[in-house]
């Protein structure tokens, strides 16, 4: 049995009148990526926005690592080991790749300095910090770019770095918003070996439009339209659903 990480229950979000989430439920096991799918304004972002924290749910509930986070701010829901991207990156682009992921990471250590404890060992938390960078650097594939100003490298390596300033918080579950959207071929493949490399130590869940990608990459995928689940399932179950193909994967 794998490890079940994230557990969002009948979740419901409405803007006035609209239910742009309405009633999904989602499991996020650690080794699987979970990719949802679904045309625009189907509510795949306002789902992400929701288990994140960045938006209340109107109701339902989501458990994270066997507690609830349900209602929490999304920092709280972070420190708890939730990272996830933006459509839009957060990169300051007069930086080092390396300041980037630094920064990043500092953003975690923030509440430690309430500790005592950490005050006597701040040399150990230093270093304890910059292997998580130099960690994640690795594992997004941009250890030879570290002292590259991150307005100098492409937009593919862009995304990947967004990537490696998420993981440097050392999430256990990550929300990924599109990140193959504006990428070529070359670069989608890259992202794609990337995402491979995060599968095994963490649960994935993959909002995307690439077909390719999602078929190539995920375990489990969830069919949205108009805010509502119309099917999950294996990429098999999916691929042969009659339902999907006429609300989606036909169009
Ligand atoms: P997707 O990411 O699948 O394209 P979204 O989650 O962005 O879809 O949007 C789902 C629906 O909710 C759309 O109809 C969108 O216009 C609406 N919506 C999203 N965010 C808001 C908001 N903050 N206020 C009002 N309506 C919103
Ligand atoms: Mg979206």
């Amino acid at each position: 049995m794998s490890e079940l990480l994230l557990c969002a229950k009948h979740l419901t979000k409405r803007f006035g009148g609209l239910a742009a989430v309405n009633d999904v439920s989602v499991d996020l096991h650690r080794g699987r990526i979970h990719a949802v799918i679904g045309p625009n304004g189907a509510g795949k972002s306002t789902l992400t926005n929701l288990l994140s924290g960045d938006l209340p749910p109107t109701s339902g509930q989501i458990d994270l690592n066997g507690q609830s986070i349900t209602g929490r701010s999304p920092e709280r829901i972070a420190r708890q080991g939730l990272g996830r991207s933006y459509q839009k990156t957060n990169i300051f682009l007069p930086f080092t790749v390396w300041e980037n992921v630094r920064l990043a990471a500092q953003s975690r250590e923030r509440h430690a300095a309430f500790n005592p404890l950490h005050w006597f060992s701040a040399a150990g938390k230093l270093s304890a910090v910059n292997q998580r960078c130099e960690r994640a650097l690795e594992l997004a594939g941009l250890t030879a770019r570290a002292n590259t100003v991150a307005a100098a490298i492409s937009h593919g390596e862009q995304r990947q770095l967004e990537i490696a300033m998420t993981l440097a918080t050392e999430p256990t579950v990550l929300l990924l918003d599109e990140p193959l959207a504006g990428m070529g071929a070359a670069e989608a493949e890259s992202m794609v070996a990337l995402l491979q490399r995060l599968k095994a130590e963490h649960a994935i869940m993959l909002v995307e439009h690439d077909m390719d990608a999602v078929f190539a990459l995920a375990e489990v995928l969830t069919v949205m339209v108009n805010g509502q689940v119309i099917a999950s399932g294996t990429p098999v179950e999916i691929r042969n659903d009659s339902g999907v193909q006429a609300a989606y994967l036909g169009e």
